[in-house]
Formats: C-alpha cells, structure tokens, sequence
C-alpha cells in the first residue's frame, strides 16, 4: 500500500489542476485516472477562457470567472516556465457575435444584468455595431448585426494545458497513475482508501475529482455530486493564415491556423458520437458568420461529454460526514483551471472551502420534501 498526504481521482483538466496546486504546495499527492477508454471532457473542449455571460444569477460565480481570468497569465507563466510546455494563453478580449437582431438585444440584456448584479465590482463590456465589428473581425459576415466585447475573455490550448499541468505535478514530486481506476474509497481512522483493482493507495484526504465518475464514488464518503453529461460536437478546418486572435462564442483561430468550429449542447446521455444534423446545424450557423470558412476544409469532428451540475454551477464541497473528503466538478475546467490550482488547491491542503465559496457546496441540491 502506498501512502499519500492526498489522493486524486481523477487527471483531467480538473483533477491534474488540484493536483498541481497541491503538489505546489508540497504535499505527497498520487493523482489516479482511469485511462484512454475513458470518458474525457478534457480531451474534446473548445480552449475558452471565458467570463463573458458566466454568473448570472450567481453573483459569487461571475467573481469566481473573472478571477481566473485576472489569474491565468501569472498562472501559465509559472506552468511554462516550470515545464516548458506553453498553454498558448491569450487574453485579447472575447465576442458574443449574434446572427440576428434579437440574439444581439438578448446578450446586452444579460450582459446589463450581470453588470447591475457586479454592483461596486463592475462589469465592462461594448455592443460593437457590424461596421465596429468589421475592423475588430475581418471577414465577419454582412448577416452578423453586432457582438457584444468583453475584455475579461481568451483562449488557450487546452490539450496543451493539460500536458502542462500533468508534467508540472511531476515536477512538483506528484506521482501520476494511469489505468488505474478507482473501485472504491474506504474511510478509517485518519485517512482514506482508494481501492483499484490492483493498488490501494492511501491518503489523509481523498479528493474526487472524476468527471461524469464522480456521482458513484463520492457516495461512499457523503459526496452526492449530481452531474449528468451535456453533449457538444465541434469541428476544426485546415490551416491558414491568421486572421484575427479574437475568440467568439462561435469560432477561434488557433496560434496554428486552424478555425475551431463550436458548438452543440444536447442531451444525448453518454453518446460521443458526432451527427450529420449537428455538423450541419454548426457549419452553418459558423459560415453565415464568418463566409471566409466554405472554403476550408473540415480535417475534423469530435463529440465530447460536458460533466453538467444541475444549476451550472461548480461543484466545490467538504463531506460533512467525512471531513477529508472533497468532491471538484465544473463545467468549465479551462476557464477555471487558474483558481484550481492557485486557490482551491490551497483549500483542500488547509482542510476547509472558505465560507463566501459556501455557494458551490452540495448542500444547495438538497430539496426537503415540501411541508
Ligand atoms: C464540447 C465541449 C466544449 C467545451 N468548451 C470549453 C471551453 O471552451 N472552456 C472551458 O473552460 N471549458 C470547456 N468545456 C468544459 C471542460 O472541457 C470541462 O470542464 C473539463 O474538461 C472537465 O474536466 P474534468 O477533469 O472534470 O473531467 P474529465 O476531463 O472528464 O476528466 C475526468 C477524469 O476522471 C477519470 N476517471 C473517471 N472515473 C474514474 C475512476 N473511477 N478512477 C480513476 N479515474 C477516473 C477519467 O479517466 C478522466 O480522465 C467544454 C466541454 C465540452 C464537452
């Protein structure tokens, strides 16, 4: 058996940030992930690192947003300096761009609120007309009547990032574990047992940190994470020449060249599949947008499986049953990776969730039967 300060389930972009931020901090940590076969919402995303739109209703959660993003160039400095693998982070601003009139009055309406629900915070954004759009988005299409800019928005590469975290953990004295998921965790005295089938690795705190394999194993130490998956197909064309940095809602040209196509969101349950219907429903939602794009070539499709709470919300949470054990779920696991390892991993060495971040605990899903 071997023995750990924390245990890890899981090394997406969610587990691999934890375990950074604990490592970091100088804790013994085995981060365990299942492996190739899988599901991985980390290996399909778009690369956003966007606040734009995030929080409503949720003052906590849109401060939570723009606080990675005022974290993240300090953050992927430190990733590529301590491991030479460059997230490609960018901060340029990001757009809403609507196809309509009344998809643009909506973003302004609920760009308005989050600004009113800021209060002292503030909120900044601009409504671009096509013309101020134009000369910010060369090629966008004479149908696109405006977008809205916010300049706490980026982008990165999150296949990048995720090689970054997982080799800064290993440079921080993390020992990773792949193919090596886990069966069961067994509370006792002091500490936990994450059971595979072949280990059992212990730890004074367990964190389950799984995706959509979460729910099962959370049960056994008081962590009911109820997350189901929401499906997103995207599509990425061949490369060319850079056209604009700016990412939108809708497409972003990698340092590459590539245009990343995005993106569906249906409930499919635990399909990765991708869909004529879809494709086409994206392609041309893109290409009316941005004309440039017919003609480029599609080199690819994928379907991936965002891990959904019910509210939309993250998932940050202490057992109250089994002090020692957390349960991390998020839905935007680039966006946040920044807060992940520089602050929620400084929360999970110190044994407590700070009471403002009371929001994201499990105790907001539970429905007493009415009277
Ligand atoms: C189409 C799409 C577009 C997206 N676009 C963006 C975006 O632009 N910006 C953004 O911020 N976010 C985006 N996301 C969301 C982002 O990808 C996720 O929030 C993030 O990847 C979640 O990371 P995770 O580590 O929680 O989950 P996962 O990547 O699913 O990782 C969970 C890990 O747990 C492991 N595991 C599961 N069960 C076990 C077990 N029993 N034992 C051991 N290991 C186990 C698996 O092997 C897996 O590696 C997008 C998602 C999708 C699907």
């Amino acid at each position: 058996m071997s023995s750990f300060d924390a245990v890890v389930i899981g090394g997406g972009l969610v587990g691999a940030a934890l375990s950074y931020g604990l490592a970091r901090r100088g804790l013994a940590v085995a981060m365990l992930d299942e492996g190739d076969l899988a599901l991985r919402a980390s290996r399909g995303d778009f690369g956003l690192v966007w606040v734009q739109g995030k929080g409503l209703g949720q003052p906590e959660y849109a401060r939570w947003s723009r606080r990675a993003s005022v974290q993240w160039p300090e953050f992927a400095a430190e990733l590529a300096d301590l491991t030479g693998v460059d997230s490609v982070y960018s901060r340029p601003g990001g757009l809403l761009v609507a196809l309509s009139e009344a998809e643009l009055a909506g973003y302004v309406e609920m760009l308005e609120t989050l600004r009113r629900e800021a209060g002292n915070d503030g909120y900044d954004y601009e409504l671009l007309d096509h013309r101020a759009l134009s000369e910010r988005l060369p090629g966008v299409g004479p149908e696109v009547p405006g977008a809205t800019y916010c300049p706490y928005d980026g982008h990165a590469n999150p296949l990048r990032l995720l090689r970054a975290l997982h080799a800064g953990f290993v440079a921080k004295g993390g020992r990773y574990f792949p193919e090596q998921a886990a069966q069961r965790i067994e509370a006792h005295d002091g500490g936990f047992r994450v059971h595979t089938e072949a280990r059992v690795f212990d730890g004074a705190r367990v964190v389950v940190a799984a995706g959509l394999g979460s729910p099962k194993l959370g049960a056994a130490v008081g962590l009911a994470v109820p997350v189901v998956p929401l499906q997103g197909q995207l599509m990425v064309t061949e490369r060319s020449a850079p056209r604009f940095d700016l990412p939108t809602n809708l497409v972003r040209q990698t340092n590459e060249g590539s245009f990343l196509l995005g993106y569906s969101q249906e409930d499919l349950g635990f399909d990765i599949g991708t869909h004529a219907p879809t494709l086409r429903d994206i392609a041309w939602r893109c290409s009316r947008a941005f004309p440039f794009l017919r003609d480029l070539r599609v080199v690819r499709a994928w379907g991936a499986l965002r891990i959904m709470t019910p509210d939309g919300f993250p998932v940050y949470a202490q057992s109250v049953s089994h002090p020692g054990a957390f349960a991390v779920t998020c839905h935007s696991g680039v966006t946040l990776a920044a807060n992940h390892a520089l602050d929620v991993g400084g929360w999970i060495a110190d044994g407590a969730i700070p009471a403002e971040q009371a929001c994201f605990g499990l105790e907001r899903f539970d429905v007493s039967p009415a009277a």
